[in-house]
C-alpha cells in the first residue's frame, strides 16, 4: 500500500503505480500525449507534468513512480502554462488543415483545450507523404515525434519497422530504410495507426470516409486466437476496425487480417439469394421454395437409402450456435451421426491425443502462460504468419529472455528469435520427440515427484525409449543428435516450459501420435497443471474448437461427450432418439460418396472441393452425390462445380452468437450490419429447414441467445457461461456454474480424466508418401500472413495487393538445378495430380523441399496433395507430398 496526497487529498494506492496511474485511478484528467497504456513510459512530450512538493521543477507523471508520502499537484496556472508551452512548440509547425479535418485526434483535442488551434501554421509537405501502402496512409508533416509508432512496433508487434533518424531539429521518424512503408518489413498490423495521436499515420479507409458514428465490439472472424475488436461503422458501412482495448486475448492488438481484411463483407460477390441449379445455370428462388425443395429431396433420399446416406458439415467460420443447431439437425431430423467440420482437416489429432491422455481435448493452458513460460517449444506452427498476435507475444517473450525452441523444416520468422531451431525432415516428428523424451529419461531430467504422484507407465516408456537414442533419431529426422539433446535439456530444465503446436504436427500420417509425444514430454517434466506450462494446439480457424465442441463430430455430442456415455442425457433433453449406427467423418463421407453409399451432403461454410486433399478424387466423389446443398457467404468452388442448391448465409459481422478460441475461451460475436439481400444467419436457415421437415419442436429458436441457453443445459462444463457473463472478456471452460470464474489452466492437482495420466509408447512409422526418382522433392503446404485458408474472405480484400498469388518457395540451389528463375512459372507434379505456380527463390526452404500456399483457386494446390491420413483421426497428410518440380515450357518471368 502506498499513501500519497493528490491535489490536497490523502489517498491509498496499490504498489507499482506511476503518478499518472494514481491520478487517473481517481478520475483526474491529467493530459498526456506521448503516453500510451500499452507502452513503456517515454516522457518526451512534457504534457503530463505535475508538481511534487519539495521539487523545484515539475516532473512527468507518466514516468515518475508513486512513492510513499508524495504530495502531488496535478493542476494549477504554472502547470497549465508549461503544458501549453510544450504544445505551442508543436503547433508552430503543425499543418492547420489537419486539425480541421480530424478534430477528434488526441493531439487536436489538446490543441483545442489549450486554445492553440489558430497557432497551427505549418504546411503539408508533399515530400513526406507516402500513400503507397494498400491500408496505411503516411503523412509525416503531421509527425510530432512522440515516437509512439516506433515504440508500439518494437514493444507490441516486435517488428522494428519505424526508426528515429538524426537528432535535434533534423530528427525524423522513418519506415524501414527511409523509403516507402510498403517496401519495409511492415506486417500491416495497424498498431502504429492506432497509437498515432496526430493522424500522421491513418487508415486510407478513414480518410476516404467519415469517422465512424458507431463502434461495435466483437470477435475477429479469422484465426483461432480470437482477438476482440471494435468495428467502426458509418451510414451502414464498415469504415474501420480497431483492437479492443483491455481485451483478454489480443491485449489491444490485432494482425493485418483482423485489422484490415474486412472488405469482403461488402463484396459485390456476396451471395444474396437462395438458388436452385438448372443445368449449368442457377435460378434464384424464394426461401420457401428453396427450403421446400431441400426438405423434400432429403426426405426422399432418406426414405430410399436410409438416414446414413445423408451427411452434414458444420463450419468453423460459423458461431457455436450455428454449429449446435447443425449437428442437432443431423442427429434429430436426418437421423444420422454423419456430421463433421473442418477440425477434421486440422486439429482433430490434437483433440484426440489430449482427450485420450489427459481427459480434455483442448489446450491445457492460456495464451497468458506465454508470458509465464521460461521455455517455449514451438512445433510445426508458423505463428507469426498464421496466429500473428500469438506470434508477436512469443517474439516478445523470447526478447525478454524465454528460451525459444522452434521445430520446423523451414527457417520461419520465429527461428530468428530461437535459441535452437531443429529442422526435422517432414513426417519424422515422432523420431525427434521420442529422442527428446529418451534424453530426459537418460539424463535424469524427469520431474520425479510429479511423475510419482500423477503419472503411470514410466518403466514401460523408459524401456521402450531405450531404443530411441538421439543418434538413431538423427538418422531418421536429420536433426543432429547434439541439438536433440540440447533441446531436451533446455525444455526439461527451464521450468515452466510450454509447448504450442500447429498443423506441422497434426497433418501427418501419425498426427495424433505426434501430439501424444508432446504430452509425454510435458508429463515427464511436470509441465502440466502449472502456470507457464502445458500443451497447446494453435487452432486454425476462429471457431474450429467451437464447431467440433458443439458436436459437429461423428463420434461426439456437444461438449465433446462420447455418444455412448451421453446418449440418454441428450435423448431426454432433445426429446428424440439418437441414431444407433456410428457416423462418418469428413474423409469417410468422401469415401462413401465415391462408392455410392452417401447420397446427399449439406455443407455449411466449408469449401470441400478447394480444401480437401487430392482434388480429383474429391471432385469424383462429390459428383456421385444426388444432392449437394451449399450454405455459404459466396458461391464457392464446391457450389459452382457440384452444388444443386445454394443457400446464402450471413457472416460473423451480420449475426449474434459466440465463438470459442484456442484457449477454450467463449467470446461474444455481435451483429454489426444486417445480412445482405435475402441472406440469413446459418442457425436460422437450419431451423427453418428443420421446421420444413416437420420438426418444429426443438428448432423453434428465435435468437442465438436461446440456442446458447440450450447448449448450456447439455454441456455441464459450459453451464455457468450465461449470455450476460459473456458480455465482458468471455469465459474459459470448464465453467460449471454461474458463480464459477472459468478455468485458465486445466489439470491442476488432478487430470481432467479424474485421475492419473499414462505415458504413451509411440513407435515411428515411415509415411508411405516418400520421394523417389520420379517425385524427388517434398512439398509442404501452409498458409501465409495476408491470406487465410482458401482465400474466400481475404481474397476479396486489398490483402491481394500484399499477397497476390500462391507461390512455390524453393531453395536457390534447387531452382538453379531445375533452371528456374525467381517469378518463373513451374509445374508441380505429384502421384495425385499437378498444378502450376510461380516460384519464389527462398533460402529459408531447404534443398529437396518446397513450400506452397493453397489460398487461390488459380493454383488450387490440392490438385497435388494426396490421400495419406492420420491413422487415428483421418486428418489428411497435407504436410508431406512427394513432387517433381519442372520449368513450364514457354513460361515467362513475372515478379512474385
Ligand atoms: Fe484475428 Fe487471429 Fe489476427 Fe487475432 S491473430 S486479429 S484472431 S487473425
Amino acid at each position: 500500500m502506498v499513501r500519497a496526497t493528490i491535489d490536497g487529498e490523502a489517498h491509498e494506492f496499490g504498489e507499482g503505480l506511476s503518478i499518472l496511474d494514481a491520478a487517473r485511478s481517481l478520475g483526474l484528467d491529467v493530459p498526456t500525449l506521448c503516453h500510451e497504456e500499452r507502452l513503456r513510459p517515454n516522457a518526451v512530450c512534457r504534457v503530463c507534468l505535475v508538481s511534487l512538493e519539495g521539487q523545484p521543477r515539475p516532473v512527468p507523471s507518466c514516468s515518475t513512480p508513486l512513492v510513499e508520502g508524495m504530495a502531488i499537484t496535478t493542476t494549477g496556472p504554472e502547470l497549465e502554462a508549461a503544458r501549453r508551452g510544450a504544445l505551442r512548440l508543436l503547433a508552430a509547425s503543425y499543418p492547420a488543415g489537419a486539425v480541421r479535418r480530424a478534430p477528434g485526434k488526441p493531439l487536436h483535442r489538446l490543441f483545442k483545450r489549450y486554445g492553440l488551434e489558430r497557432e497551427c501554421r505549418g504546411s503539408p509537405d508533399p515530400s513526406r507523404l507516402d500513400a503507397a501502402h494498400p491500408y496505411l496512409h503516411v503523412d509525416m508533416s503531421q509527425c510530432i515525434e512522440c515516437y509512439r509508432c516506433v515504440r508500439i512496433c518494437d514493444e507490441l508487434q516486435g517488428q522494428f519497422v519505424w526508426h528515429v533518424w538524426f537528432r535535434g531539429e533534423r530528427t525524423k521518424v522513418v519506415a524501414g530504410d527511409g523509403g516507402r512503408l510498403r517496401d519495409s518489413d511492415c506486417v500491416a498490423c495497424g498498431a502504429c495507426v492506432d497509437t498515432c495521436p496526430s493522424g500522421a499515420l491513418e487508415d486510407h479507409t478513414v480518410l476516404a470516409a467519415r469517422w465512424p458514428s458507431r463502434w461495435t465490439r466483437t470477435t475477429c472472424p479469422y484465426c483461432g486466437v480470437g482477438c476482440e475488436m471494435e468495428v467502426g461503422t458509418s451510414r451502414g458501412k464498415v469504415v474501420t476496425v480497431r483492437p479492443a482495448r483491455g481485451s483478454a486475448v489480443g491485449k489491444g492488438h490485432l494482425c493485418s487480417k483482423g485489422r484490415y481484411a474486412w472488405g469482403w463483407v461488402a463484396s459485390s460477390e456476396r451471395a444474396t439469394r437462395p438458388m436452385l441449379r438448372e443445368g449449368a445455370d442457377w435460378r434464384p428462388v424464394s426461401w420457401r421454395k428453396a427450403l421446400a425443395h431441400v426438405a423434400a429431396r432429403l426426405a426422399e433420399l432418406k426414405k430410399r437409402h436410409g438416414p446414413d446416406s445423408l451427411a452434414v458439415l458444420g463450419s468453423a467460420r460459423a458461431t457455436n450456435e450455428d454449429n449446435y443447431v447443425a449437428q442437432k439437425f443431423a442427429r434429430v431430423v436426418l437421423g444420422t451421426h454423419n456430421v463433421d467440420c473442418c477440425a477434421r482437416v486440422c486439429h482433430a489429432p490434437s483433440a484426440a491425443a489430449l482427450s485420450e491422455m489427459l481427459g480434455a481435448g483442448a489446450s491445457t493452458s492460456s495464451f497468458d502462460d506465454l508470458e509465464r513460460a521460461r521455455c517455449i517449444l514451438v512445433c510445426g506452427a508458423n505463428a507469426t504468419e498464421n496466429h500473428p498476435v500469438v506470434g508477436a507475444r512469443i517474439k516478445q517473450a523470447a526478447l525478454r529472455g524465454a528460451a525459444l525452441i522452434v521445430v520446423d523444416p523451414r527457417r520461419i520468422e520465429l527461428a530468428r528469435y530461437a535459441r535452437l531451431h531443429l529442422r526435422p525432415r517432414p513426417g519424422t516428428n515422432i523420431a525427434l520427440l521420442n529422442a527428446m523424451a529418451s534424453t530426459i529419461l537418460a539424463e535424469g531430467l524427469v520431474a520425479e515427484s510429479f511423475v510419482r504422484e500423477r503419472v503411470d507407465g514410466r518403466p514401460e516408456l523408459e524401456a521402450f525409449l531405450g531404443a530411441w537414442s538421439p543418434e538413431r533419431a538423427e538418422g531418421i529426422c536429420g536433426v543432429p543428435a547434439s541439438q536433440i539433446r540440447e533441446a531436451a535439456r533446455l525444455y526439461a530444465r527451464a521450468r515452466p516450459a510450454m509447448s504450442v503446436h500447429g498443423l506441422g504436427m497434426t497433418e501427418h500420417s501419425q498426427g495424433t501420435e505426434a501430439v501424444m509425444c508432446l504430452v509425454n514430454l510435458a508429463l515427464l517434466t511436470g509441465n502440466l497443471g502449472v502456470p507457464g506450462g502445458g500443451v497447446n494446439p494453435l487452432r486454425g480457424q476462429n471457431n474450429v474448437q467451437g464447431s467440433a465442441h458443439m458436436g459437429c463430430e461423428p463420434h461426439h455430442l456437444t461438449g465433446y461427450a462420447a455418444i455412448e456415455n451421453s446418449r440418454h442425457r441428450f435423448e431426454e433433453r432433445w426429446q428424440a432418439p439418437l441414431p444407433a449406427s456410428p457416423g462418418l467423418d469428413l474423409m469417410e463421407m468422401m469415401d462413401a460418396a465415391r462408392d455410392g453409399r452417401l447420397k446427399a451432403l449439406f455443407a455449411i461454410g466449408y469449401d470441400v472441393l478447394l480444401t480437401n486433399p487430392h482434388a480429383a478424387a474429391t471432385l469424383a466423389a462429390l459428383r456421385r452425390l444426388e444432392l449437394v446443398v451449399v450454405q455459404d457467404l459466396f458461391l464457392t468452388r464446391t457450389a459452382r462445380e457440384v452444388a444443386t442448391v445454394f443457400l446464402p448465409a450471413g457472416s460473423a459481422f451480420e449475426k449474434d452468437g459466440t465463438f470459442m478460441n484456442a484457449e477454450r475461451r467463449v467470446q461474444r460475436v455481435r451483429a454489426i450490419l444486417p445480412p445482405p439481400g435475402k441472406a440469413k444467419p446459418d442457425w436460422q436457415i437450419v431451423c427453418e429447414l428443420a421446421r420444413a421437415m416437420g420438426h418444429s419442436q426443438g428448432f423453434a429458436f428465435t435468437s442465438a441467445q436461446q440456442i446458447w441457453d440450450e447448449v448450456r443445459t447439455v454441456w455441464p462444463a459450459g453451464a455457468g457461461m450465461s449470455w450476460a457473463r459473456l458480455e465482458g472478456a468471455g469465459l474459459q471452460w470448464p465453467c460449471p456454474s454461474e458463480g464459477h470464474p472459468g478455468t485458465q489452466l486445466l489439470h491442476v492437482g488432478t487430470f481432467a480424466n479424474g485421475g492419473r495420466a499414462a505415458l504413451r509408447r509411440v513407435d515411428y512409422r515411415e509415411s508411405p508418401e516418400q520421394p523417389d526418382e520420379s517425385f524427388p522433392m517434398v512439398l509442404i503446404s501452409g498458409r501465409s500472413l495476408y491470406q487465410f485458408n482458401a482465400g474466400t474472405m481475404t481474397g476479396r480484400t486489398p490483402n491481394n495487393a500484399l499477397r497476390p498469388r500462391d507461390l512455390l518457395d524453393i531453395s536457390p540451389v534447387d531452382a538453379g538445378r531445375i533452371g528456374l528463375r525467381d517469378g518463373e512459372q513451374a509445374v508441380v507434379r505429384s502421384r495425385h495430380g499437378e498444378t502450376q505456380l510461380p516460384v519464389h527463390l527462398d533460402d529459408r526452404v531447404r534443398s529437396g523441399e518446397v513450400f506452397a500456399t493453397f489460398q487461390t483457386e488459380e493454383a488450387f494446390l490440392n490438385r497435388v496433395t494426396g490421400d495419406g491420413r492420420d491413422g487415428r483421426t483421418n486428418t489428411p497428410e497435407y504436410k508431406l507430398t512427394a513432387v517433381r518440380v519442372e520449368k513450364l515450357a514457354g513460361a515467362t518471368s513475372r515478379e512474385p
